[in-house]
C-alpha cells in the first residue's frame, strides 16, 4: 500500500514520463473529514491517474486526469447516491521552495525542490475542489417531508394538506 504519489525526476526521460495508477484513497481520508461543503462522502473505488509529465526546462509539467467514484446522500431525501469526480490535471511545478498552490485559470502552478516530485498534495486538492457542492439523486428530487419524515418521492403524505403558512398563521393570529 502506497500513500503518496511520486516520482524521481531522472525517471522523465527524453519522450517523458507516462503514469498510469490506481491505488486506494487513503491519503484522502483526510480530506473526506474536513469537506465542509459535502458532508458525508465515502469513496467508492480506487484513486485512477493517468499523466503525462515531460520537462520543460527547469519546469516539470503534468497532463492528464483523475477519477474517483464516490457514495453520498441526497441533500434533500437522504438517499445514498453513487457519483464519480473526474478532473483534469493541468500541473506546472517550478523550481523553489515555497510551497504554494496558484490556481491560473484551470492549471495549478506550484514548486518542487529536490529530485523527488511529489504531487500527493497537488491530487487532494483536485479531489477536494472537484466534489458539486450540492448532490441530489435527481434534480427533481422531492426530499423529505419536513413535518413527518416521509420520502415524497415513494410516498405522499397528508401534511401539506394541513400545513399553513407561516405569514398565514400571523394573519390568523391578527385577526383574532
Ligand atoms: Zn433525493
Ligand atoms: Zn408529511
Amino acid at each position: 500500500m502506497m500513500n503518496k504519489f511520486e516520482f524521481d525526476i531522472s525517471e522523465i526521460g527524453e519522450n517523458g514520463l507516462h503514469i498510469k495508477s490506481e491505488q486506494a484513497p487513503t491519503f484522502l481520508s483526510d480530506i473526506s473529514n474536513s469537506l465542509h461543503s459535502v458532508e458525508n462522502i465515502k469513496f467508492d473505488s480506487n484513486l485512477c491517474i493517468d499523466a503525462n509529465i515531460y520537462k520543460d526546462h527547469k519546469q516539470i509539467v503534468l497532463n492528464g486526469s483523475l477519477s474517483l467514484q464516490y457514495v453520498s446522500p441526497c441533500s434533500r431525501c437522504l438517499t445514498d447516491v453513487k457519483l464519480q469526480i473526474n478532473p483534469d490535471l493541468n500541473l506546472i511545478l517550478v523550481p523553489n521552495n515555497e510551497d504554494e498552490f496558484e490556481f491560473e485559470n484551470d492549471t495549478v502552478v506550484s514548486s518542487y525542490s529536490g529530485h523527488t516530485i511529489d504531487i500527493t498534495d497537488y491530487l487532494a486538492e483536485m479531489v477536494s475542489v472537484s466534489f458539486p457542492v450540492k448532490i441530489l439523486c435527481n434534480q427533481d428530487c422531492k426530499g423529505l417531508c419536513l413535518t413527518c419524515g416521509v420520502d415524497l418521492n415513494e410516498d405522499s403524505c397528508a401534511c401539506k394538506e394541513n400545513w399553513i403558512s407561516p405569514d398565514f398563521a400571523v394573519l390568523k393570529n391578527y385577526k383574532n
